[in-house]
């Protein structure tokens, strides 16, 4: 069998491989991998296969291409984190293997040789193998781990024997790795796209595409929405260089540059350096695009600090997690005294503290954490950080 003849049998059986398989350079090579592999090359991904191994495969065996072009669309390299490198080869291949016809498999590991749920993810196995590390049982004819039937390992021997079972060769996935990891995952997802858009594309499938790749940071897009709409309000008001020439009386408010949105920030909250990072750079750039300054108001008790961000460099300078007392009364009435005209209020915290009890004339959203108290304020709208 040749490359060639294998790629024919796997798009004809497999079409929705069809793109994204033409995409990927191929390179035969002996010395790199015993089988094949998707490793990485001049910043590219690259599938490394080895002539001999594929000249034992029969044409039946085509699946095995799919396997390969399965564990780039799922971005199995970056998803390694800081996991066991044994464990989560045995995981991945648990994962993929059951999204590709059985038979056309030479060989492969699958849930039932360990007694584990199927249509799981790489790290759902990976968490039930490692849980149980000590107690498991595997078996290639897949038993049900209760009769012996002299192929059945436990344990560390299960993991070995495993090893021995893994549909093709994980070991050059170190290039890949050495990628840096938002590249990793945008060709992933690109590799993915393409497997997704083609129409034959078992849902199945697709949907575990969509769960992987689905947009997370909700949160984020609300503060963009919130801040948008904040500087657009700022349109409706008229200035003091454009008189109304009808009657000069009534001349127009002027508009209030200084902070048609204000953040407050509550100091004693435990948001995330990231998260607070990836808000305050939302905002930021909103506003810069219309020459607006970020108004930042810290607050335990009261405010203690207030800052006007005019360049990114400056949001690198914060931090929360203080702990402490705070209170959300005082910093209210802070900013009607200081602030009477915004429009928009963005308030960072846990929740924890008492509410003011006089009403806005202006929208609040509140940003918190997942730990955040169950006290809901009595107005604005609350939006939890959905980071995993
Ligand atoms: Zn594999």
């Amino acid at each position: 069998m040749d490359l060639r003849k294998l790629t024919l049998k796997f798009i004809y059986n497999l079409p929705y491989f069809a793109e994204s398989w033409l995409e990927l350079r191929k390179v035969a090579s002996n010395s790199v991998t015993p089988t094949m592999g998707v490793s990485a090359h001049h910043g590219d991904f690259v599938l490394y296969y080895n002539e001999d191994y594929v000249s034992q495969l029969s044409l039946n065996d085509y699946g095995v291409l799919g396997h390969e072009m399965l564990h780039i669309a799922l971005n199995h390299f970056e998803r390694l984190k800081e996991r066991d490198r044994a464990l989560w080869n045995i995981a991945t291949d648990l994962a993929i293997n059951q999204l590709l016809p059985k038979e056309s498999l030479p060989g492969g590991l699958f849930p039932d040789m360990f007694n584990l749920p199927k249509k799981q993810d790489a790290e759902t196995y990976y968490q039930l193998l490692s849980k149980n590390a000590k107690k498991i049982v595997f078996s290639i004819s897949g038993g049900n781990g209760k009769g012996n039937n002299g192929n059945e390992k436990k344990g560390d021997d299960a993991i070995k024997e495993a090893q021995k079972h893994l549909a093709d060769d994980h070991g050059n996935w170190k290039e890949i790795e050495k990628l840096p990891d938002s590249f990793v995952k945008t060709m992933a997802k690109y590799y993915a796209n393409k497997i997704k858009s083609c129409g034959d594309c078992p849902g199945a499938l697709s949907e575990i595409f969509n769960k992987l790749y689905r947009k997370r940071y909700t949160w984020i897009k609300k503060i963009k929405d919130f801040t948008g709409n904040s500087v657009k309000s700022l349109n409706k008001y008229t200035t003091w260089a454009k008189f109304n020439r009808k009657c000069e009386m009534l001349r127009g408010v002027r508009r209030e540059y200084s902070a048609p949105v204000l953040v407050l920030m509550d100091v004693s909250g435990s948001i995330g350096e990231k998260e607070l990072a990836d808000s305050l750079n939302a905002m930021f750039n909103i506003l810069a695009q219309r020459k607006l300054p970020l108004v930042i108001l810290f607050h335990d008790i009261e405010v203690c600090n207030e800052m006007v961000v005019t360049s990114p460099k400056q949001l690198e300078q914060i931090k929360t997690n203080r702990g402490g007392g705070t209170d959300f009364v005082k910093p209210f009435h802070y900013v009607q005294e200081h602030y009477p005209h915004i429009k928009r209020l963005i308030w960072f915290t846990d929740l924890y503290a008492d509410y003011p009890k006089d009403t806005a004339d202006y929208k609040i959203l509140w940003i918190v954490t997942k730990d955040h108290n169950n006290k809901l304020p009595p107005t604005g709208e609350v939006v939890e950080i959905d980071n995993e």
